[in-house]
């Protein structure tokens, strides 16, 4: 195509020309920090969630880094618009991660906050759980945690009660025995998972594992 042309796809790193279906040059992917956790062993996201809720496995693809490209790449599906790019991060997931014979029930998306979703067009975790689902043969629901709406002035006058309650997310339907898998971008505090997690555990007797794109720490 003549906009290809005129403006080739390049690398988000080094600025190389890349082919349309990539964010990075060769070179530069080999530089990215892959975690190599092991999804059943111990690792630094099970340990920062253990501490938060019950948790049976975790796993993180890459390690977020101050000026890393980790970084950029996560940056370039949340704020530059290329949502393509969860389906990328998929792709190196499904290279790296097997569940052996405890393959989760199901795959589940943590929402995006309405004015998020209103601005970006696409929550990113919709096609790297899609890409997921579809390679591993496991479904998934984007619904199934709903984010409670609250305006501004109630969100003050409720901030005490939410935080007794911890109810800024709802479990929308029946759900018991299964074992969930809940996703998310980047863990940090573990604080939005934690919140999450507990409701998902509250609606049955249910367990949870959690994936993320990266681990920020
Ligand atoms: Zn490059």
């Amino acid at each position: 195509m003549i906009l290809d042309l005129l403006f080739p796809n390049r690398c988000i790193h080094c600025n190389r020309i890349v082919s349309g279906d990539l964010i990075v040059c060769g070179i530069c992917y080999s530089q990215i920090h892959f975690t190599h956790y092991d999804y059943f062993e111990n690792n630094p996201v099970k340990e920062k969630c253990s501490l938060l809720f019950p948790v049976e496995h975790t796993y993180a693809l890459i390690q977020f880094e101050e000026e890393s490209l980790s970084r950029k790449i996560i940056h370039e599906l949340k704020y530059r618009g290329r949502e393509k790019t969860g389906k990328i991060i998929a792709d190196w997931t499904t290279e790296r991660l097997d569940f052996k014979n405890e393959k989760p029930d199901l795959m589940v998306t943590v929402p995006l906050h309405p004015r998020k979703l209103k601005k970006r067009g696409y929550n990113q975790l919709h096609l790297f759980t899609e890409t997921l689902s579809k390679f591993y043969n496991i479904p998934f629901d984007h619904n199934l945690v709903e984010r409670n709406n609250y305006s501004k002035a109630q969100a003050l006058k409720d901030k005490k009660t939410r935080l007794e309650t911890g109810s800024t997310f709802s479990v929308t339907k029946n759900i018991s025995g299964k074992n969930i898998l809940l996703i998310d971008d980047v863990f940090t505090t573990g604080n939005t998972i934690s919140s999450i997690a507990w409701e998902i555990l509250n609606a049955g007797d249910n367990k949870l594992s959690v994936l993320v794109m990266a681990m920020d720490a």
